[in-house]
């Protein structure tokens, strides 16, 4: 059992809390980082399975995650970008199957025209709302006590197109049903990606993958962290205590299954719906027992199926496909850097993937593989590989891809999920307002809480003191 004294403690060391810890590193603090795992990058992880290498986690970067971008820069690791060139496949409600290209989906004029209507009005919400702080705007609640999917209808009557544009947001982001998530979640989802448009976009919000694998943004991180970084170490207790009027230093006790680290701060860099696998004590406030109990993960089943070819390549097809009533929803070219192989990636989300967990291991691999045959023909039944990534299964996750307020959660307690309490401060992709649910927004997130505990360490921490830290470290609020 190591015991082991810190200026803080980070507890998790997925993307966040490795960033974080870098950040307060690189500061003069010393660090401490316990991960629950035997390994490092929480929801990002990049696997050899039967001889392919999978990325079973996050992987995409798009052009304006700049914060992963500038990580990414300073790791050494490069990019490239996904294959996209030929026709899409759309499959429409009645089963019908056609190839396009460009942005809209080949559906019919009125249904078009309803789904770029709902995009433009999503375009500007998403633009006077933003995603810093949705809660405080006064249309929040209005917002926020609609579900997506009502939300939608009562704007337009075409059914096609209200799934149509429920799936970008729905299936595509939050993985939960629509009728479970507010109009408010969806405008924050849309403008912490920049806008609507960026996330309809597949080009843009799917653009390039790391080369060698996403995890190696943690790996490296935590390589360059080195004996601070503590696997198999999952937290069990977080003892805290403010600043006492003595000598006004705030003090925590983080005790896990291997090490007690004594700490000023902590940091728990995990997804709000784990916190409560840790006991505080004393308890946290009625405030935050009340918000972690509204933000859960959405469930999604990544389905990866490798073959000796990229054989749609061969029929002019991108590999890219979209139904909103298929088993499998969206399903993109996947295959690696310079890889013979091809892969493809296929998602299946919320009821779709209640569904699929209630089949047998075969019969789910059989419907899922027909229904990418359906997209891109019956070569697809027979892949070298397939894996299905089961994140809802993971302990120390429990779903994908990131937490969502419930209905009406958004607008009642987002205000609060950023702040510390005492000396513990909140730090995961689930928090961000830019990169919100991504690795991007991970990477923000470290980065501004390193630069909150930077200026409290030094007794700096108004609010004035410390957005003037964290600009002087170009980190947004
Ligand atoms: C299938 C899938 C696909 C995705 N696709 C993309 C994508 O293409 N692009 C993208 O940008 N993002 C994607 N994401 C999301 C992205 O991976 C996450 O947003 C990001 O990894 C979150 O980082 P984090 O550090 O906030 O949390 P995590 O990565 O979840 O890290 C938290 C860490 O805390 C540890 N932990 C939990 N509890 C404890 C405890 N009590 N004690 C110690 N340690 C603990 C966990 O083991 C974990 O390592 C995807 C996610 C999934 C699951």
């Amino acid at each position: 059992m190591h015991s082991l004294e810190r200026d803080i403690v980070v507890i998790g060391a997925g993307p966040s809390g490795l960033t974080a810890a870098w950040e307060l590193k690189k500061a003069g603090l010393s660090v401490a980082v316990l991960e629950a795992r035997d390994r490092v990058g929480g929801r990002t992880w990049t696997s050899n399975i039967d001889g392919a290498m999978l990325e079973i986690g996050g992987q995409w970067v798009s052009p304006d995650q700049t914060a992963l971008i500038g990580l990414l820069d300073e790791l050494g690791l490069e990019t490239y970008e996904r294959y996209r060139t030929g026709d899409s496949v759309y499959i429409a409600p009645d089963g019908t199957r056609t190839r396009y290209t460009g942005e809209m989906f080949p559906v019919e004029a009125h249904t078009a025209a309803e789904m770029s209507r709902l995009i433009e009005e999503l375009d500007g919400l998403a633009a006077e709302i933003g995603a810093e702080e949705p809660w405080a705007h006064p249309k929040a609640r209005e917002l926020d006590t609609v579900s997506f999917h009502h939300w939608l209808r009562q704007l337009s009557d075409d059914e096609e197109a209200c799934n149509n544009i429920g799936l970008f947001i729905a299936g595509g982001m939050l993985t939960k049903p629509a009728h479970a998530f507010s109009a408010l979640q969806a405008v924050l989802m849309a403008a912490s990606a920049g806008s609507f448009s960026n996330l309809v976009d597949e080009d843009f919000i799917l653009d390039k993958r790391v080369i060698g694998g996403m995890q190696q943004v943690s790996e490296r991180l935590a390589g360059r962290l080195g004996e601070d970084v503590i696997l198999n170490s999952p937290v069990r207790t977080l003892q805290w205590h403010p600043a006492d009027a003595g000598d006004g230093s705030s003090s925590v006790v983080a005790i896990s299954d291997s090490a007690t680290v004594h700490a000023r701060y902590a940091i728990m860099a995990v997804p709000p719906n784990l916190y409560s696998r840790v006991s505080f004590e004393p308890p946290l406030p009625r405030r935050q027992h009340q918000m972690h109990q509204h933000q859960s993960l959405g469930l999604v089943i990544k389905v990866h199926a490798v073959y000796e070819t990229p054989f749609w390549r061969a029929d002019g097809l991108s590999g890219t496909g979209f139904s909103a009533s298929s088993l499998v929803q969206e399903v993109y070219d996947n295959t690696n850097y310079d890889d013979s192989r091809g892969t493809l990636v296929g998602f299946i989300s919320d009821e779709k993937a209640d569904y699929a967990f209630s089949l047998s291991s075969d019969e789910r691999r059989r419907e899922i593989l027909q229904s990418l045959a359906g997209f891109l023909g019956d070569e697809a039944l027979n892949p070298v590989v397939y894996y299905e990534s089961d994140w809802g299964s993971e302990e120390w996750t429990r779903g994908a891809y990131a937490s969502s307020y419930d209905l009406g959660g958004l607008h009642r307690y987002g205000a609060d999920q950023r702040e510390p309490v005492g000396p513990i401060y909140w730090s995961s992709s689930d928090l961000a307002a830019e990169g919100y649910q991504h690795v991007d927004g991970a990477v923000r997130m470290g980065q501004r809480t390193a630069a909150r505990i930077v200026a409290a360490a030094s007794g700096d921490d108004t609010d004035m003191n410390t957005a003037g830290v964290m600009a002087a470290a170009g980190v947004n609020r």
